[in-house]
């Protein structure tokens, strides 16, 4: 491991085709004090975390509500939780799936899982039964840690047949003190709920408090978390996050953004997803800050949180800051205090960037990455936007972060293809994770000799920075004509009246496939199909323009933001 750490990327050939990728160009776009590689501070996520406990013990570590707990509380919490899993017969390496909103408890859990030598595995609590089932079989969960509402939705079903052995149940304000948090919480997850023979949470942790602190210890290559990939791209598979991947690109984040003690993070993605896990509870670690969360996103509350904790650092889907964009109350809200807010997980167009720098005065910065690259594979150097590229119209995600190698290749052979040439990105570095968890076979087709085949399409231009166009597989091919669907997504979002837009691909009888497009309006704007279908025409070549358009009231999406175009796809 300490090779895939500290060594650069790993050798390519100075030669040919890939020659501008090894001479990486990008390197001479990073923010004044970031080197090409990267010396890792913390060789595991345990060492991360104990590092900010010994420095920053007394200070807030979770800001939720009015409640805010100190590093000093939630490792005692996290202690104590790992010493009962240990009682209860967790073994080193055992699973414990967390299933929880942007609460106290993912943090509590996730310490506790690494204290007790086990690896924690992440839980969208948006996943309907059946797809819980496969993942805590696939993961070979034996602990389950679970908000009380989704145990009576969702989980109560599936524990018979299931590699459970404990259920561990939780209340969202069980570590929530403050009445208004108190408040809030109890209205949003309906009060408390009989659980029946599940334990509690709190039972095991006030156990543990009385029970010797595990010694176990875990490495830099040990899984820390299992992270299931975000669904849109075929059947779960869950992405090894080792500790040293985690810790490196943390460091990454902190580094890059110059972040630090003073510097609180604002948690408005998921946890489960890695955005969250990494972009906000791993970075914060990192810096010994505060997490500002509030169980689930609702721009209200996030504003209020901004108002109340002053984060300077954010990173979230583009769709949570549209939502904040278009919030009634956002023009009576001081925002001043967050310096970076970062968009990944999806694309991003210049026409949403401007509207929200224009009612906000933040200009969002991209980022890229995937779960496969423990969150940011690129990142945009600070009060540097990225440049538009003007054949594919995308916004630059930015350039690869330190230690990341990125080639573009040709997606049928493989072979690099030269700057300013759409192909597949190709990533290695100490971000990539090693694999999928118990899938060989999938782990060599996408990540053959540590190199992830991303499955995005995009190019790198002269000076280095990269641009992504849209999924391989979401491309259109009407007529033998292709059709990036984020081209024309760009150009319907420059409508006014647009507030989302999403662009698939149909079949048709006479051009094998068409273009059509669903698109949400803002509210109290107007447009018809045909209107926005001559908006398309006056800037697009004809075959890229919609055949149709359908107005939803909303576009379907993952909770990390992504168009879930399949659905839109399929409807008749
Ligand atoms: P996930 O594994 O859920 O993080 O999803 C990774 C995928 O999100 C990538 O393969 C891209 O398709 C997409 N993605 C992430 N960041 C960006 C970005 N800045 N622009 C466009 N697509 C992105």
């Amino acid at each position: 491991m300490s090779e895939m750490t500290t060594a650069g990327p790993p050798p390519l050939g100075e030669e040919g085709a890939a020659a501008p990728y090894a001479a990486r160009p990008w390197l001479a776009l990073y923010p004044d004090g970031v080197g090409a590689t990267l010396e890792p501070r913390f060789a595991t996520m345990a060492a991360l975390w104990d590092d900010a406990v010994s420095r920053r013990g007394g200070d807030p570590a979770l800001c939720v509500f009015g409640t805010a707990l100190t590093y000093a509380e939630v490792d005692a919490a996290a202690t104590a939780l790992a010493a009962d899993l240990v009682l209860g017969g967790l073994p080193p390496g055992g699973r414990v799936a967390v299933l929880v909103q942007n609460d106290p408890q993912w943090a509590i859990a996730l310490v506790a899982a690494w204290k007790a030598g086990g690896v924690a595995v992440s839980l969208s609590p948006l996943l309907k039964g059946r797809e819980l089932s496969f993942e805590l079989a696939d993961a070979g969960a034996s602990v389950l840690v679970c908000l009380e509402d989704l145990y009576d939705d969702v989980v109560r079903d599936v524990v018979a047949g299931s590699p459970l052995e404990r259920v561990l149940v939780t209340h969202p304000a069980d570590w929530v003190v403050d009445d208004e948090g108190r408040a809030h919480l109890a209205a949003a997850s309906g009060g408390r709920r009989a659980v029946g023979d599940a334990e509690r949470l709190l039972d095991a942790v006030h156990r543990g408090a009385g029970l010797a602190a595990p010694e176990r210890a875990v490495a830099g290559d040990d899984v820390a978390a299992l992270v299931y990939t975000s669904g849109t791209t075929g059947p779960p598979k869950a992405a090894m996050l080792t500790h040293a991947g985690m810790a490196y690109n943390a460091q990454v984040f902190a580094e890059w953004f110059r972040l630090g003690e003073d510097d609180p993070v604002l948690g408005i993605a998921p946890l489960f997803h890695v955005t969250g896990l990494v972009g906000h509870l791993a970075v914060s670690w990192y810096c010994g800050s505060p997490l500002v969360l509030s169980h689930r996103f609702d721009p209200e509350l996030v504003l209020a949180s901004v108002e109340r904790w002053r984060p300077t650092f954010t990173i979230a889907a583009i769709t949570a800051y549209l939502a904040l964009a278009e919030h009634p109350g956002l023009a009576s809200v001081d925002l001043s205090s967050l310096r970076y807010a970062a968009s990944g997980g999806a694309p991003v167009t210049k026409a949403v960037v401007d509207r929200f720098a224009e009612r906000t005065g933040i200009s969002i910065t991209s980022v890229y990455g995937l779960t496969e690259t423990t969150s940011p594979s690129h990142l945009t150097p600070p009060g540097r936007p990225g440049p538009v590229d003007s054949q594919t119209s995308a916004i630059s995600v930015g350039v690869p972060v330190p230690g990341a190698m990125v080639e573009v290749v040709d997606a049928a052979t493989g072979e690099p293809v030269p700057p300013g040439t759409l192909g597949e990105l190709v990533i290695s570095g100490p971000m990539v994770v090693p694999g999928y968890w118990g899938k060989p076979d999938e782990t060599a087709a996408a990540i053959p000799g540590g190199r992830l085949f991303t499955g995005d399409i995009g190019l790198m231009d002269d000076a280095g920075w990269f641009y992504v166009v849209d999924r391989k597989k979401d491309q259109i091919n009407a007529s033998g004509y292709k059709v990036w669907p984020r081209e024309v997504e760009d150009v319907l979002y420059e409508h006014p009246a647009v507030r989302e837009a999403a662009v698939v691909g149909v079949p048709d009888p006479y051009r094998g496939e068409t273009v059509r497009a669903h698109v949400s309006l803002r509210a109290g704007a107007s447009a018809t199909e045909d209107e926005l279908i001559a908006f398309c025409r006056e800037r697009l070549a004809s075959y890229k323009c919609p055949r149709s358009v359908r107005f939803e009231d909303e576009l379907p999406k993952t909770s990390s933001g992504k168009l879930l175009r399949r659905d839109l796809r399929d409807r008749p």
